[in-house]
């Protein structure tokens, strides 16, 4: 109702388009009545003319009326979709990194594309007609208690009993149709995930599994609707027999009074057409009914994700974040996942001072992605703070929070459109000339420059198309691109070799002058660069210093350096210490 009411004049006239054509179709068959008893039984022909004229304008007025109805009433669902649709997305920009952590792409999809339909077509559909619907049945009762009261009594006996069947009918579809949407989102998951992973399928020739997979998502979809077809065709033949008992009734009653001499035949035909005109509104409600348990099921699963808390958002008086210096400070960080028992991080506390290139290093799994996670607030601390020249990032506002780092993912993400849009993605108004001098920084401009269609190449879905090393490349150009003050990259060379990493080092190395800047990093070189070196064990900070100092002092580094590190030091064949798989693309 509320996504309604900015359509509420639309809708009015949609209605009223609606009242006018109903109204219409009562005056018909009281016309149909005159015309047979003054025209035809009495042989005026003038009288049959007359009620032939009058049914033609009755007709031509339906359709006037109908359409504009019709078309009004599109107008204003089309608009409902359109903003329920931009609210849900909206609503899904801005949820916290925990609750996409759970859900599950296809299912998002489908409340965005097909509960949003389902609530669409209700209300430009359904809505009209359960209103117009009570109208005609009201309507028409009372004509019928008028015409004659005895008929209409009996013929109004059965209403109780459809009302019944129907009430029964909705309690027990409303459940299945939720199903329904559940096993439809459950299939766009196989579906998604698959079409993200199809190389996956083909390297391991799983295809069959795969189609078992859907098969079996598909199945499940077919015997939801099963089930609610069974409700549906117990229901129906229920309603229609008491209808048709209704007509029984009046057929009977109606006929007793003929003979009598009570009612006219023109009377009794009137008197069943208008009881057809009761039957008519029962029967919508009827369809109405699954309909409205429907788009009832679907608007819950729409506001389950509208109404679903964003965990991470701006305090009440957040604070811009203004000209930032730089200073970063754990102060005895814990941190849990959502949902999950297991804490990651375990009173981690360091302090990266302004201009500091800060390496991150540690086992896989030692939480090295989650502490740089908590500095952009994508999840917050479970307890202690973590702060940005002295604010607690929970203080500030996200907008300037962000804006003031630069990340690359670990495994980076590229939309589709050409280089150029992605480099400027966090700047679309950056020129071509800084989008080219952040690619150089980032060592992207020379590949970019070989291929045929420059910066303006066009990158499929998830930056197909590119080698792994050049998509961490174009991602590393995009977060130069905004000049941050911070900067976070997550093995953000992992893929490229190791001159070219080399180079990239030598170029950031300028550019990092006067930023903070935090690198997880699997080579020596880097660590031994960095201005500080953060070692982490399972969650704890277990060394904290630079690479000679740690050398001498920490044997878990020590460890690392020869264990973890590649050893490309200096790019010096004889530092080689290095596993010999080493290398990186
Ligand atoms: P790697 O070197 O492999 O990237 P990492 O040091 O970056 O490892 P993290 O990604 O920080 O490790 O993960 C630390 C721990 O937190 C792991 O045990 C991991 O299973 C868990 N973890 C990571 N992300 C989530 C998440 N979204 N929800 C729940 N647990 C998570
Ligand atoms: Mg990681």
């Amino acid at each position: 109702m509320r996504y309604l009411w900015p359509y509420r004049l639309t809708a009015l006239g949609a209605f009223v388009g609606l009242m006018i054509s109903s109204l219409a179709s009562l005056a018909g068959p009281r016309i149909l009545a005159w015309g047979v008893d003054d025209g035809v039984k009495a042989l005026d022909l003038a009288v049959v003319w007359k009620s032939c004229a009058l049914l033609v304008g009755v007709a031509a007025g339906r359709s006037v009326f109908g359409f504009l109805q019709g078309y009004w009433s599109e107008v204003a669902s089309q608009g409902v979709a359109f903003d329920l649709r931009n609210a849900i997305y909206d609503k899904l920009q801005r949820l916290s990194f925990s609750y996409h952590d759970q859900a599950q792409t296809g299912k998002l999809m489908t409340r965005v594309t097909s509960d949003v339909e389902q609530v669409r077509q209700f209300v430009g559909v359904g809505l009209l007609q359960l209103v117009s619907a009570l109208v005609l049945l009201v309507g028409s009762a009372v004509i019928l208690l008028r015409a004659n009261w005895q008929l209409a009594l009996a013929a109004l006996s059965v209403v109780p009993f459809i009302f019944a069947v129907l009430g029964g009918f909705i309690m027990r579809v409303r459940p299945r149709f939720g199903a329904i949407q559940r096993k439809l989102g459950a299939l766009n998951t196989v579906l998604q995930e698959n079409l993200a992973g199809a190389k996956v399928v083909h390297a391991f020739a799983a295809e069959p599994l795969e189609s078992e997979r859907f098969t079996v998502a598909n199945r499940g979809l077919v015997e939801e609707w099963q089930g609610l077809i069974k409700v549906f065709s117990t229901s129906f033949p229920l309603i229609f027999f008491f209808s048709n008992l209704g007509t029984l009734l009046v057929f009977w009653l109606g006929g007793a009074k003929v003979i009598v001499g009570e009612m006219s035949v023109g009377q009794v035909i009137a008197f069943n057409l208008y009881l057809s005109l009761l039957l008519m509104p029962i029967f919508i409600l009827g369809g109405l009914a699954a309909g409205l348990s429907r788009a009832g099921a679907s608007a819950g699963r729409l506001f389950e994700v509208m109404d679903a808390e964003v965990e991470v958002r701006d305090r009440p008086g957040a604070v811009e974040l203004g000209a930032v210096t730089g200073r970063i400070a754990f102060e005895d960080v814990h941190f849990r996942y959502p949902g999950m028992d297991k804490p990651v991080l375990q009173g981690v506390s360091f302090t990266a001072e302004p201009g500091e290139t800060v390496a991150i290093l540690g086992r896989t799994g030692s939480g090295k992605s989650t502490v740089i996670n908590l500095i952009p607030r994508f999840y917050d601390v479970t307890a202690g703070r973590v702060t940005i020249d002295g604010h607690d990032v929970r203080d500030l506002s996200l907008d300037s929070l962000r804006r003031a780092i630069g990340l690359v993912h670990q495994d980076p993400v590229l939309f589709s459109g050409s280089i150029r849009d992605n480099i400027a993605y966090g700047r679309p108004d950056a020129g071509d000339a800084e989008v080219e001098a952040a690619s150089r920084a980032a060592q992207a401009h020379d590949f970019i420059s070989a291929l045929p269609e420059g910066y303006a190449t066009e990158v499929g879905e998830r930056g197909s198309g590119l080698s792994g090393g050049q998509r961490q490349r174009i991602a590393i150009a995009r977060a130069l691109l905004v000049d941050p003050r911070i900067l976070i990259f997550d093995d953000s060379t992992s893929a490229v070799d190791t001159v070219t990493e080399q180079r990239i080092q030598e170029a950031l190395k300028r550019l990092l002058v006067g930023r903070t800047a935090f690198v997880i990093a699997q080579r020596l070189s880097t660590a031994r660069r960095a201005s500080r070196i953060i070692v982490l064990d399972e969650g704890k900070v277990v060394a904290n210093g630079i690479h000679d100092e740690l050398l001498a002092t920490s044997a878990i580094y020590c460890e690392i350096v020869s264990s973890q590190l590649l050893g490309d030091e200096d790019l010096a064949p004889a530092a080689a210490a290095a596993p010999p798989a080493a290398g990186g693309a």
